[in-house]
């Protein structure tokens, strides 16, 4: 941990995720008794603005219903510093400021602690890491730089990134953002793994036929595509966030909780898995439907002739023992029916035909919205019937847990950053072996390579028209299903 004083910079402070994200989850923190006893936040852009109109954007979004003098409290702890991205000048005078805020609190020397947090578009990434080394390097205390995504574009410019950024802070002192890591889901797949005998024995291609992990949503760029244009679904959720939860359900067992053990052991699948061919990949664009836009109408999106995927369903072998032939089948896409990322893990056929018509066993594990963890499971249907019927054993947060608290990622990952657990963070070597997957796919998707097709899908479908067939494909199995879920009162 960090004991002692920390400093927080909050670096593109005017921006975005700033605003929706970074402060909330520090207001949450502060609120919950997390953050050192003296914690001060300063917010540092380019923009002017003075105390109070800075204080009015960053807890915009923050809901204090109910701890308004918390809230009060709080935004004693919060100060601006307008800068430039790329003069001495600009970081020298933030040094400063932090140094006689320490002084002033008579913070004792080698507890000075400054944690650097990165809301920055990746452009400025950079000259921004040299700049604050060079000049407001914690010399008195320990430093911390948190970064998010995107980590690069393909294996090269993420290798770059790396070696520039690393030649600043080292890696104990890098905190790389994947948010997935910080949902309670994605943290409880060890749990539900490794905690459990009937899973640990069985969560291997002798019962496993295929797993899908997908993330769907139900609206488009919407306003959004200059950005999305550049990078595509591919790049957005699946080579980090999906790809992450791949790690965490293929790897195997570390040999205890600690950051490296887990990361070496993500960073050991990843490298057994060859990058994805073209032909496992079934790629699309959402085109207009029930008085919904097309991608393309998207008055952000310059080029009309994009051939940027909004949906994607990758299939990615692992080669190793436990898994070989298994289909990892990752799926996303923009514009869809519905709103969720789960993880389905489909079993095998019993062998023997005693019961000729059971459906597979099936576990889920719902990451969004609504936690829940089910398994799908054959059962006679009572009575007088000897039918089985498939049907659930069922974990649903919301009526399981009573006052459910479930905290943000970004308020669960900023506490690892203040306790210095780098488990939830990626590591620069996980990185690489992530690129080298995705990598040769992407530079043919960028180069409208004869090999790529994309198929349009209507807004509000399922995706493409092809992917029922893509999914049996690779074993997914749809049908003995006579499964219906009751309809709940939601808590
Ligand atoms: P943003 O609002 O576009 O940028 C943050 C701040 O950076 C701006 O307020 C602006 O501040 C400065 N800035 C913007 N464009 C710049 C440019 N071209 N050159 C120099 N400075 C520039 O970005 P954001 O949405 O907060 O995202 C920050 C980082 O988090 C990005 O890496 C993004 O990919 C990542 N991220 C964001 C979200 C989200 O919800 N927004 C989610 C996941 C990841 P000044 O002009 O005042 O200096
Ligand atoms: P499901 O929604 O039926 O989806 C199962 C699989 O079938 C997914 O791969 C899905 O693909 C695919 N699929 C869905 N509709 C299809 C169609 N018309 N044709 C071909 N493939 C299709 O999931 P389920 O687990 O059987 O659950 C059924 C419903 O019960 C869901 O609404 C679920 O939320 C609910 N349920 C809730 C809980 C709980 O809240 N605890 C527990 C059990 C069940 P895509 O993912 O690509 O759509």
């Amino acid at each position: 941990e960090l004991h002692g004083a920390v400093t927080i910079i909050v670096l593109g402070a005017s921006g975005d995720l700033a605003k929706k994200k970074t402060f909330p989850a520090l207001f949450g923190l502060f609120r919950n008794g997390f953050l050192p006893a003296n914690t001060r936040i300063v917010g540092y852009a380019r923009t002017k603005m003075d105390h109070d109109q800075f204080i009015e954007r960053v807890t915009h979004y923050i809901k204090s219903k109910g701890y308004e003098g918390q809230l009060e409290e709080f935004k004693s702890i919060l100060s601006y510093l307008s800068g430039q991205y790329d003069n001495d000048e600009s970081f020298i005078n933030l040094d400063q400021t932090i140094r006689q805020s320490e002084e002033e609190r008579k913070i004792e020397v080698g507890k000075r602690h400054r944690v650097f947090y990165m809301a920055l578009p990746p452009s400025v990434f950079i000259p921004v890491a040299k700049g604050l080394k060079k000049n407001a390097y914690a010399k008195e205390g320990l430093n911390r730089i948190v970064v998010e995504k995107p980590f690069g574009e393909d294996s090269e410019s993420s290798a770059r990134l790396a070696k520039e950024l690393g030649a600043c802070f080292t890696e104990e002192e890098t905190f790389r953002i994947d948010h997935y890591l910080g949902k309670e889901m994605v943290k409880n797949v060890m749990m539900v793994r490794f905690a459990n005998i009937f899973f640990s024995q069985i969560w291997n291609r002798s019962n496993i036929d295929n797993i899908q992990i997908t993330f769907k949503e139900p609206f488009g760029t919407e306003g959004r595509g200059g950005y999305f244009d550049e990078f595509g679904i591919i790049r957005d959720v699946m080579q980090n966030h999906l790809l992450q939860v791949l790690s965490l359900i293929a790897m195997e067992r570390p040999i205890s909780t600690d950051a490296e053990a887990i990361r070496d052991e993500k960073v050991k699948v990843l490298k057994c898995i060859p990058p994805i061919s073209v032909n496992d990949a079934l790629l699309g664009q959402y085109v207009a439907a029930n008085g919904k836009p097309s991608y393309l109408d998207d008055e952000t999106i310059k080029n009309k002739d994009s051939l940027t995927p909004t949906f994607a369903a990758l299939v990615l072998f692992i080669q190793n023992e436990r898994w070989e032939g298994v289909p990892f089948i990752l799926k996303a896409g923009k514009a869809l029916n519905e709103a969720k990322v789960e993880v389905r893990i489909q079993f095998r056929n019993v062998a023997g035909s005693l019961y000729r018509n059971a459906a597979r066993n099936e576990l889920v594990m719902r990451v969004q919205p609504d936690e829940a963890v089910y398994i799908k499971f054959n059962n006679k249907q009572p009575g007088l019937s000897y039918q089985t019927i498939q049907t659930e054993l069922d974990l649903t947060y919301h009526n399981r847990y009573t006052d459910l608290n479930i905290p943000d990622a970004y308020e669960s990952l900023i506490l690892d950053v203040l306790r210095n657990d780098h488990s939830n963070f990626v590591r620069d070597d996980e990185l690489e072996a992530a690129w080298k997957i995705f990598t040769p796919l992407l530079h043919k998707i960028d180069a409208h390579h004869q090999d790529i097709k994309l198929s349009n899908y209507t807004y509000g479908s399922r995706g493409p028209a092809e992917l029922d067939d893509f999914m049996k494909k690779y074993g997914y199995d749809r049908s003995n299903v006579n499964y219906s879920w009751p309809v709940q009162s939601v808590a």
